[in-house]
């Protein structure tokens, strides 16, 4: 059973389809009020147990009494002019906060979620990791980034990204089971076809992910043609080799039949040159796979700055001559505070 952050509680939100019907009859009632339970929290995705109007009263009592019922509270939504974007910051139940974004494309909606507080990976160029990480985030603590969004816009959401703040393989178990949930076909029921995570290259659990019979989408933050650039960049390289990370991918593709997505921020003299571009192409020769490139959004803690137009225009070029499948992706929100971690910073340093 999935023990909630406070000891002794279930983490109602968190637990299965299965799980909650078990759950619910080992309460002394029939198990058609764990399916009516689970609808009103992953199908209606109310706030709380009052809106559950067609559960007894004394099943509301006992469940407000032995469970946890996570929700979270709005402290702060930006909205962009220039594309509707909504960056929101959402209050965790011990006052922490996360940041969530919502967007708007063509084919739906599309929220990025974070998956924990803080990050422990300390990317060079990510304000997420600055401070550390305070905490893992729970399933449900996932999906209420996605419910509030939902209840707010009043619009569904098709599309999710694990790409916010946090490191989505370094919390593992949580991650697996917020998959599973949002996909689950009695509760949101979000197609795995739309649902990416985006790793730093945490090998061993990209293999584990790869075997959990999933059909998500695994993008893979590569920002370097080599390991002795991605060193300078991203810390993980120093335990996980580039060339295991891609191969992780690799293995993730002939398991799931998915194509890989690889993330690959250009940073203005770093890792932008041709030479870069030609030694990148080389690295995932052969790998059924989709390059997104990714102006890097300067943090004014570092000195980093973007690529011009034109580097990144011939970037792009220099990877679709060696055939590779590419992107440069579309800067939502940037009229809003963009970059990963820097909503969330602000608050933090303000209070
Ligand atoms: N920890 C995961 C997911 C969160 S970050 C990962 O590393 O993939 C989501 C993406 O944004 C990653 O590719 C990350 O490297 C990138 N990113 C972080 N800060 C950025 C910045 N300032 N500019 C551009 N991309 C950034």
């Amino acid at each position: 059973m999935e023990e909630s952050r406070n000891p002794g509680k279930i983490d109602i939100k968190s637990l299965t389809y299965q799980e909650t019907l078990e759950y619910v009859t080992t309460l002394g009632e029939k198990s058609f009020r764990g399916k009516q339970l689970y609808e009103w929290m992953h199908v209606h995705k109310v706030p709380s147990y009052e809106e559950m109007t067609n559960l007894p009263k004394k099943l509301r009592e006992e469940l407000k009494e032995k469970t946890t019922y996570t929700s979270l509270k709005k402290v702060d939504c930006q909205i962009s002019k220039e594309d509707g974007t909504r960056k929101y910051l959402f209050a965790l139940e011990d006052g922490n906060v996360v940041e969530s974004v919502f967007m708007r494309y063509k084919h739906g909606n599309s929220v990025c979620v974070s998956s924990q507080v803080g990050c422990r990976m300390g990317c060079r160029f990510c304000a997420s990791t600055l401070d550390g990480l305070l905490r893992n985030l729970t399933a449900s603590e996932i999906l209420d980034q996605i419910y509030s969004i939902e209840r707010d816009t009043g619009e569904r959401v098709s599309n999710v990204v694990v790409m916010g703040t946090g490191e989505p393989m370094d919390n593992y178990d949580n991650l697996v089971r917020f998959i599973r949930l949002l996909s689950d076909e009695h509760g949101a029921d979000i197609s795995q076809r739309n649902i990416t995570v985006s790793t730093c290259g945490i090998v061993p659990n990209m293999r584990r992910l790869a075997e959990e019979g999933l059909q998500i989408t695994l993008a893979l933050s590569l920002h370097a043609p080599n390991q002795e650039k991605r060193l300078e960049l991203m810390p993980v390289a120093n335990k996980y080799h580039i060339t295991e990370a891609v191969d992780a991918c690799r293995y993730y593709f002939e398991q799931t039949g998915r194509r890989i997505t690889f993330e690959y921020s250009l940073v203005g003299g770093v890792n932008d040159s041709q030479q870069d571009a030609k030694e990148l192409a080389e690295l995932i020769r052969g790998i059924n796979c989709h390059v997104n490139l990714i102006p890097v959004n300067p943090i004014k803690e570092r000195s980093y700055i973007q690529s011009n137009r034109t580097v990144i225009e011939a970037f792009k070029n220099k990877l679709e001559k060696y055939g590779i499948n590419v992107t440069i992706r579309r800067e939502m929100g940037r009229d809003i505070d963009g970059a990963c971690g820097q909503l969330r910073r602000k608050h933090i340093s303000m209070t």
